[in-house]
């Protein structure tokens, strides 16, 4: 394995994840084994005091019972039936001076415990100590008590049997630990891997996607855990990207396509004026038309860039505190004389005051597109009627509405796109631009406008804002 790759393991997640299980899998059996053992060195400790105090009872009776004498071949046939190696006893006066034992030949290292005997007269009660004696692997119990009057018992029992028992409990345990921490580790491993697995999906998603198409997806799980919870968040993101990529790529068609009409126009005027033109009269009438056409290509890209502007949100839109009705009643008094030239019934409804925070210019730009469609788009002798009002929810209305020549079903979904137009008002003048402009500028501002129409039934645009 490669330097570079052994370090991107350690630093993955799956690995720190198992060294985490591994590690508090450790701790946790570790802190088991110790309680246990703890647990059952104390058990052995008190069985142990409970033998010898056992033991200890016997002598007192026997001692009551038939005296001092009795004790002696007791004592030796006790030690050799519990085994010499593993109980010894010894009689003692209450001086510390031994006047009888069993067979002290292995028990050669155990001295007489003055302090013992000491504490044992001072408080009348049995004394136990634990005794190691060199080069043995195991301690001695031994408790001192009085079993008759001025007569005391040493009595001792080795431990060897319980240490043999304990170490061979610490060696199963230890094999069993090294195990289960190997079957921890795959384990953990195991399920780190498993759960971050999607994790890996997104991310190979999200390499083929910078390298290949903009159209795959994460596939969901349907756990609806975390890692879906990652993929659907990745995935909606994917879906704006695509959106996104795919308008500016409709817009930078639209726009080759829609600039191209006009240059093409203004070359052929300049053509045709250059190959047939004679008089000035000739040369005149081309200067003005492509004066009128490059006016016309301005206002286009103009549009273009304020769409543009405004949906990028470049230099944050400027908002002021302004009166709508004003607004409205100013576009009424500006296109009047187009609607009086149609002789269209115009009018105007709006309360006396309905104040917003908005940006003047964009707006007036919105209402002056919708009104100027209206009047465009209805009729000799038709009806356009604006309104404004306020909802009791504190939101913005505005309806620009006519009898004109209406939308057809199939125009209605398309209707805000760059460029679009209809084809029954091809023969009107305009590009396609008035609308998605007046949609930008409604969202902007925290809004949206909606349509009703039906063909020669006229249409009715709402501003909500
Ligand atoms: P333009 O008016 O320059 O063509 P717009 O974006 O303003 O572009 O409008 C797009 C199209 O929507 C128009 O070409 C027209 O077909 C249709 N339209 C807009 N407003 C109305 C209306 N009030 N009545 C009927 N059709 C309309």
């Amino acid at each position: 394995m490669s330097s570079k790759k052994a370090i991107n393991l350690r630093r993955s997640l799956a690995f720190r994840l198992t060294l985490w299980y591994a590690g508090i899998f450790t701790a946790t059996t570790f802190l088991a084994f110790f309680l246990l053992y703890v647990l059952i060195t104390q058990v052995i400790e008190g069985q142990t005091d409970q033998d010898l105090a056992n033991q200890m009872r016997k002598f007192a009776s026997l001692v009551a019972v038939e005296g001092t004498e009795s004790i002696r071949s007791v004592a030796i046939a006790e030690a050799q039936a519990g085994g010499v190696k593993k109980f010894f006893f010894r009689f003692l006066y209450h001086n510390g001076q031994v006047f009888h034992s069993s067979n002290m030949d292995y028990w050669q290292d155990i001295k007489i415990n003055r302090d013992a005997i000491v504490a044992l007269i001072k408080s009348g009660r049995p004394v136990f100590e634990t005794v190691i004696i060199d080069k043995r692997t195991s301690d001695v119990r031994i408790l001192y008590g009085f079993i008759g009057r001025g007569v005391i018992l040493q009595v001792g029992q080795s431990r060897e049997e319980y240490s043999r028992f304990l170490a061979v409990l610490r060696d199963v345990f230890i094999l069993t630990v090294a195990g289960f921490i190997i079957a921890a580790a795959f384990i953990g491993w195991f399920m780190a891997r498993r759960a971050l697995s999607g994790v890996a999906t997104v991310t190979a998603t999200a390499r083929s996607i910078s390298r290949d198409a903009l159209t795959m997806r994460v596939p969901l799980r349907g756990r609806d855990d975390e890692i879906d919870q990652l993929a659907s968040t990745f995935n909606d993101m994917l879906d704006r990207i695509e959106r996104l990529v795919m308008g500016m790529k409709e817009m930078s068609d639209n726009i080759a396509h829609d600039l191209k009409s006009p240059v093409t126009r203004i070359r052929g005027i300049a053509e045709i004026t250059l190959t047939t033109g004679k008089t000035v009269d000739e040369f005149e009438a081309m200067g003005a038309s492509i004066i009128e056409e490059s006016d016309r290509l301005l206002e286009m890209i103009n549009t273009m860039l304020v769409i543009s502007r405004i949906e990028a949100g470049v230099g944050a839109v400027e908002k002021e505190e302004l009166d709508l009705s004003i607004l409205l009643r100013e576009a009424c008094e500006l296109f009047h004389p187009m609607a009086e030239d149609k002789n269209i019934d115009f009018t105007c409804q709006v309360p006396s005051a309905c104040v917003y925070s908005g940006n003047l210019g964009n707006l007036q730009r919105m209402i002056a597109n919708l009104v100027d469609n209206a009047i465009k788009y209805t009729p000799q002798g038709g009806r356009v009627a604006l309104s404004l009002s306020r909802t009791a929810a504190g939101a913005v209305t505005l309806e620009v509405k006519d009898n004109g020549i209406g939308i057809a079903a199939k125009d209605l979904p398309h209707i805000f796109e760059r460029f679009y137009r209809c084809d029954q008002s091809r023969s009107q003048e305009g590009v396609g631009l008035g609308l998605s402009l007046a949609r930008t500028i409604a969202r902007a501002h925290g809004g949206d406008i909606t349509l009703a129409s039906a063909p020669g039934e006229g249409a009715a645009f709402t501003v909500t804002l």
